[in-house]
Formats: structure tokens, C-alpha cells, sequence
């Protein structure tokens, strides 16, 4: 039976840190040594994006499993869980509380993950570049040392949706797909002098308009008070760059991206508008699936040859799927969860992963098809509103405003 002592697990987001904690927590017969390689320069680094919520089937289970409880508790905001939805001339249709759905800060999750590894299990400014085998080992070569490697025995990417490792495991399915949706995400860091009326509607959770031609519009409100949006719409892969000469992952002159924002939601409510006109900071973030439509067994099993045999992909790597159901970080908690059992059995290293891989392509695929509803309902061109609050009267209970009482009939 092949027993690996030095785990590398690359990429310190949710997945990586989560399965972390579970192997330290239940490893009691000290079988591994796990460290952790993030490329981020210290653990303070800002982590883009919006709050998470974390759902009972799978991210809390995470945190049961980890011992977290109340440390999460501690810090998930329970107002966080209002939802209201909208039209775009900003007549509400709905709204709704689901307490058991409280959001979390990405930063207050990896803090929280962080405070419960062992000291120095993290290194810090560990920017993977390559790969090499060198006998029963691998080499890891990192962008601040190329004079030398780490070696580990067996490797976990968790690398995020871009991952290195998952190229070097499977070369064939080393590039996630456009899914057909352009995603705008926007911030206004001071909105109760920015946009005080709208920050009003969130709740202190979350608010979303959808408009003609398939638009969506939705803001939530963080835990320092800062607004974040994402603004969605179905176009062609190369939109953005061929419209309006805006690139993803480039400096964008944001004067000349708030007038394309404001020229794609011409339509919407003037109080929408002036929130883009008042918006710090947006990036393209086009929603991509690394197996999507129902590809994800697909992409895992007709990749050829496998390189690297004791190696496998968490999270993002494994199987970024778009957020629009919110699946992404609650399924890389359970990939943590599910890996961590299989690698505390008695059983074989090879044997562990590929059972983990079996769990995971099995629920991955049920999230991904929960994913492509969600997405199509957000950004149906005929009826949007009615298609996407059906869907969210089996999340929670919706209030509907009276002008739409027969919504759901
Ligand atoms: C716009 C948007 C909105 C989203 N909204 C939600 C939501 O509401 N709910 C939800 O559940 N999910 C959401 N997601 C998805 C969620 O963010 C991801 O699914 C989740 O973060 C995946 O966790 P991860 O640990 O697999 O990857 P990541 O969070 O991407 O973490 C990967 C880590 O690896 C590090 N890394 C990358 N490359 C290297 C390298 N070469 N060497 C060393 N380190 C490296 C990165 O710095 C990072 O810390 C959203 C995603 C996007 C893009």
C-alpha cells in the first residue's frame, strides 16, 4: 500500500485550506505532513469578490466536520440571507429572508480557516510555475526560488478555476469553456453617501433586477458596509473586447467601462444607472465552466493518460462551475471533505483519490445542472421574472408584492 508522508496541497482558497483542516483534525496516527503553497505574498492579501453563503448540505457540513461551528457562527451574517427581486424599472416583485443562509466574507473565511491549521502550514509567496516527476516524487518549482524545487509525494491542486496542475494531470482538459454569459462585477466602497437609497433596498443582503433581453442585475451589501455587484447578460465570448475595447485581466480605464455599463443596461430604473455611474471599480468576470452542459464526466474521463498518477484537483480546479446557484465554494468544501475521508481510510493513496474522483464527478454534475438552471432562468429572454422566481419559491419562502400575487399560480 503506497502511504504518501508529505501532502503539497497547492492554492490556499476555501478547498485547499478546508482539506487541510480535515486531514490535520482526523489524521491522529500523524500519517501526513500537509503544507499548504499560496501564491498570495502574506495572509492579509485582499481577496476579490463578493460574500459566500455557505449551504447546510455542504458547506456546513464542512463546518461541522472541521469543529468550526462557532467560529462561524461568529462571523456569518445572518441578515445576509434577504433576497429581493425586482424589475428593471424597480418595481419589487419579492422578497425574502432564509436565516439558514447567512454570507460570509471571503476574508473572514480564509481568516477563520487559517486561525484552525497548525502553525506555518501555509507558505506564503508560493506562486507554482512547474511540475516535474523525479522518481516516486514530484518536484514543485515556485516563481521565488527557481534554483530549487519542493518535493512532496503526493499532490492536491486547488488552484482555482486558471489551475497549473490540472494541465499537468490531464493536458486534454486543461481549459474551462466560455458558458455563454459575460459577468460585470462592480464595487462602490462608500455606498450609504454613493447610492444611499438603493443601499436601503438590500437589507444589508442582497437585491437583484432583471430586465428585458435577458438582463440581470444584482447587488449585495459586504460586512464593512461596501456595495458589490454583479451584472450579467448572454453575448458572444469576445463582447466586452470587440464593443467596447474593455479586456478581462487588463487595466481597464473605468470611465470608459462605466459608459459601456451604462450604454448595456439603457432601460433600467435611473437609480440603477446612477449606481453604475458612481461605481469605483468593475472588472470582467466571464462565467466560465470547466465542464459544463453536462460535460463534467465527459472532460474527467476521456482525458487520455493520466501524468501524474498521485495527483488529483479540488474546487475551482477540478470543476469550476458559473456562480449563479452558488455552488462553487460549497462544492469545494464538500471535494475537502469527501478527499479527507478517503485519504484517513486504510486504503491505498491511488485507490483514495479515485473514490474521492467518483464522489465528486457524481455531485459536481448534479450542481452543475443546478447551475445551468439558475443561469438560464436569470437571463431568459421571454420571461425571466416569472422563470426565476419560480425557482426561488423552492429556496425560501417568497413574499410576493401584490401587483404579483398570481406570479406563482
Ligand atoms: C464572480 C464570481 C462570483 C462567485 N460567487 C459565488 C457565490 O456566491 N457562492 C459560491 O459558492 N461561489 C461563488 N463563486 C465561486 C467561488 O468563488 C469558487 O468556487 C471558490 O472560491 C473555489 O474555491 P477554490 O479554493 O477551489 O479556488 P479559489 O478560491 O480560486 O482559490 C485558489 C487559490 O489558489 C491560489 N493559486 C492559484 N494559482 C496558484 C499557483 N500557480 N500557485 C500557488 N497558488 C495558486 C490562488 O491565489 C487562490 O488563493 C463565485 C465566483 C466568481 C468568479
Amino acid at each position: 500500500m503506497s502511504s504518501p508522508k508529505q501532502i503539497a496541497i497547492v492554492g490556499g482558497g476555501p478547498g485547499g485550506l478546508s482539506l487541510a483542516r480535515l486531514l490535520q483534525l482526523g489524521d491522529k496516527t500523524h500519517r501526513y505532513d500537509v503544507k499548504v503553497y499560496e501564491r498570495d505574498l502574506n495572509s492579509e492579501a485582499r481577496i476579490e469578490g463578493g460574500s459566500l453563503d455557505l449551504h447546510v448540505g455542504s458547506g456546513q457540513v464542512f463546518i461541522d466536520r472541521a469543529e468550526l461551528r462557532s467560529a462561524y457562527e461568529a462571523v456569518a451574517r445572518v441578515d445576509g440571507g434577504y433576497y429581493a427581486m425586482y424589475t428593471q424599472e424597480l418595481e419589487r416583485v419579492w422578497h425574502m429572508a432564509v436565516p439558514q443562509h447567512p454570507e460570509m466574507d471571503r476574508y473572514d473565511l480564509r481568516t477563520m480557516l487559517l486561525d484552525s491549521l497548525k502553525p506555518n502550514t501555509v507558505e506564503w509567496n508560493h506562486h507554482l510555475l512547474k511540475i516535474d516527476v523525479v522518481g516516486d516524487k514530484y518536484a514543485l518549482w515556485f516563481k521565488h526560488n527557481q534554483e530549487s524545487p519542493v518535493y512532496c509525494d503526493a499532490l492536491i491542486g486547488a488552484d482555482g478555476a486558471f489551475s497549473k496542475i490540472r494541465a499537468h494531470i490531464a493536458p486534454a482538459m486543461a481549459k474551462p469553456t466560455y458558458s455563454g454569459v459575460t459577468l460585470i462585477q462592480g464595487e462602490l466602497l462608500h455606498p450609504d453617501t454613493q447610492c444611499p437609497k438603493m443601499l436601503s433596498r438590500l437589507h444589508r443582503g442582497n437585491m437583484f433586477t432583471l430586465g428585458s433581453r435577458g438582463r440581470h442585475f444584482g447587488l449585495q451589501q459586504k460586512t464593512d458596509g461596501s456595495i458589490i455587484y454583479y451584472a450579467s447578460f448572454k453575448v458572444p465570448e469576445h463582447f466586452m473586447e470587440e464593443k467596447y475595447g474593455i479586456h478581462s485581466n487588463e487595466q481597464v480605464d473605468q470611465a470608459v467601462f462605466r459608459l459601456a455599463m451604462l450604454d448595456i443596461f439603457e432601460g433600467f430604473d435611473p437609480e440603477i444607472l446612477d449606481v453604475i455611474k458612481a461605481t469605483d471599480r468593475l472588472v470582467v468576470r466571464k462565467a466560465t465552466g470547466l465542464m459544463y452542459r453536462s460535460t463534467l464526466e465527459d472532460r474527467w474521463t476521456n482525458f487520455g493518460e493520466r501524468k501524474l498518477p498521485l495527483a488529483t484537483l479540488i474546487g475551482d480546479a477540478a470543476h469550476v462551475i458559473p456562480s449563479f446557484a452558488g455552488q462553487g465554494v460549497n462544492n469545494a468544501m464538500m471535494d475537502a471533505v469527501e478527499l479527507a475521508e478517503e485519504l484517513l481510510k486504510d486504503q491505498d493513496c491511488a485507490m483514495a483519490f479515485s473514490a474521492y474522483e467518483q464522489r465528486m464527478l457524481e455531485r459536481c454534475t448534479r450542481a452543475a445542472q443546478m447551475t445551468e438552471v439558475f443561469e438560464d432562468a436569470f437571463h431568459d429572454e421571454k420571461d425571466n421574472i416569472a422563470t426565476t422566481t419560480k425557482m426561488f419559491a423552492k429556496v425560501g419562502p417568497v413574499k410576493l408584492d401584490d401587483r404579483w400575487k398570481n406570479l406563482l399560480d
